[in-house]
């Protein structure tokens, strides 16, 4: 191997999971990874891929720093950091690489990378590259130069670098376009180590769990990047992307280049395919292609799909007309029961809206996975008494067998509106360098003993102590314990 990949854990990269019980260490790789080992591979690397908490989770005595001892040393080592839950783990990860094969050059990217990019690369010597912002050209440059070629490094566009004592940005002037993006091979991760056993990690609601039939497996295909909505709690909103990666809206792939990614995953097995954004809101044209042409190939495979906003009826109907039922979900995400709640948050519908939309859904028997969010900005004692009768609202109307129901806690996300502006938003901010992030993360990779659910979120809610986020907890646990369908209590981790 010339090029490893590592996907790091929320944890410390010698974690034991058979010794504690662990806050979820995220296995899920960001969805551009794939594109970019792909690209690498096929400009001549050989690159192999680990995931490190899939690893650590399935055998328990797996030591990173034997495999790494195993191996002939990597030259070059990309560690992704693009969600912030992964701050300590993918420094700690570097950090391990280095100690083992010290001259491997570390490289980081993905949107958390990006918005801390300086302050990492100033306060942690173990890794020696940071990309900010779209990596497909950087990475494929700066791979030649690591490797010799005749490249220099103060010219790699999106490149944040050490020169002596300082951290230098190089210009920022690449951007992935929707052309670009279709090039890319965003399904073969045969690269991977135990790719199959990837392929059946799934969300369950009260963790993540593996399935125990490896042969329903599901894949995350990117269908383009950015977005066109500014949720206040989300680092990944038009704001977010404008500011790390110089993007305004969405860069979409082609519905025929996604069509024909969705019939390889069936061709190889796969039964589900979950889309990186929501196409109910690319517009008509974008997702009619799409279908038609699924359904023209006769690809019927399972779909999950994120809806942003609400999705039309039309949408609805050629969704159901298109996808294999028994391996589709759809999740939806009203926040609050409280439709000024919901409206300050980034949802713009109304009650009775979301109401008439579930009608839709049953009619064509959609498994729907709905969320609630507990400790956002505006839900108080009297907001959340409204997010209990919807709640209960949705659960009388919609078939238990299919559905499901969560209302976790949010920690603040860095690239958010809400970190940005927390006065607008009536709140307190306590995390907002890379240094808190990394001990945030270092803090709650384990579960604790005792814990108030929404402590350790980096952010309160002003008149609203965090004893009242448990308070509402406790209520929320009591009403899930009552529903007849898969109602789950509010996590205690993080
Ligand atoms: S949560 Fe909101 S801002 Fe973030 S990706 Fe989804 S729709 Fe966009």
């Amino acid at each position: 191997m010339e090029i490893l990949y590592v996907h790091p854990a929320k944890q410390e990269a010698d974690a034991r999971f058979d010794k504690y019980i662990p806050c979820s260490p995220y296995p899920f790789i960001p969805v551009g990874v794939v594109g970019l080992v792909n690209m690498l591979r096929r400009e001549g690397w050989d690159v192999a891929g680990l995931n490190l908490p899939m690893e650590l989770t399935m055998r328990p005595d797996f030591s990173f720093r034997r495999w790494l001892a195993d191996q002939p040393p990597a030259k070059m080592a990309l560690i992704d950091l693009h969600w912030y839950e992964h701050c300590f783990g993918a420094i700690d990860t570097a950090r391990m690489i280095k100690s083992v094969w010290p001259d491997a050059v570390t490289v980081i990217g993905g949107l958390t990378t990006s918005n801390f990019a300086e302050e990492i690369l100033a306060s942690h010597p173990e890794v020696d590259y940071a990309i900010r912002g779209d990596a497909e050209e950087p990475l494929r440059q700066l791979a030649r130069y690591v490797f010799g070629g005749d490249v220099d490094a103060a010219a790699i566009p999106n490149l944040v670098r050490r020169t002596g004592s300082e951290v230098r940005q190089n210009p920022r002037s690449y951007f992935a376009t929707g052309e670009m993006l279709d090039g890319l091979d965003f399904v073969s991760t045969d690269w991977l180590a135990h790719a199959q056993s990837y392929g059946a990690i799934q969300y369950s609601g009260a963790g993540w769990i593996r399935l125990q039939d490896p042969d329903v497996r599901g894949h995350w295909l990117t269908i383009g990047r950015g977005c066109v909505f500014n949720c206040i709690y989300c680092g990944g909103g038009k704001h977010s992307h404008s500011e790390l990666a110089g993007r305004n809206g969405y860069v979409m792939r082609s519905p025929e280049a996604v069509a024909e990614d969705i019939r390889r995953l069936r061709d190889a097995g796969y039964r589900q395919v979950a889309l990186s954004l929501d196409p109910a809101t690319f517009g008509p044209e974008w997702w009619q292609t799409l279908f038609r042409l699924l359904r023209q190939k006769a690809v019927k495979i399972g779909i999950y799909n994120e809806f942003f906003q609400l999705p039309s009826r039309e949408f609805i109907a050629e969704f159901s007309a298109t996808a294999d039922m028994a391996h589709t979900e759809v999740a939806i995400s009203p926040l609050s029961g409280d439709e000024e709640v919901r409206r300050q948050n980034g949802k713009f519908y109304a009650n009775e809206r979301f109401l008439r939309t579930l009608e839709d859904f049953k009619r064509f028997e959609i498994p729907i996975f709905v969320y609630f969010s507990l400790n956002l900005p505006g839900e108080t004692f009297k907001t959340f008494k409204r997010t209990l009768e919807l709640a209960q609202a949705v659960g009388q109307a919609y078939p238990s067998h299919l559905l499901r129901m969560l209302n976790p806690c949010h920690t603040l996300d860095p690239m958010s509106p809400m970190s940005r502006n927390p006065e607008q938003f009536g709140m307190e901010v306590a995390y907002r360098t890379f240094a808190d992030y990394y001990n945030y993360c270092r803090a709650t990779g384990w579960q604790p003993r005792n814990v108030l659910r929404g402590q350790h979120r980096g952010f309160e809610m002003k008149g609203r102590p965090t004893k009242t986020v448990e308070q509402m907890a406790q209520i929320w646990d009591l009403f899930a314990e009552q529903q007849p369908f898969r109602c789950f209590p509010v996590p205690r981790g993080w």
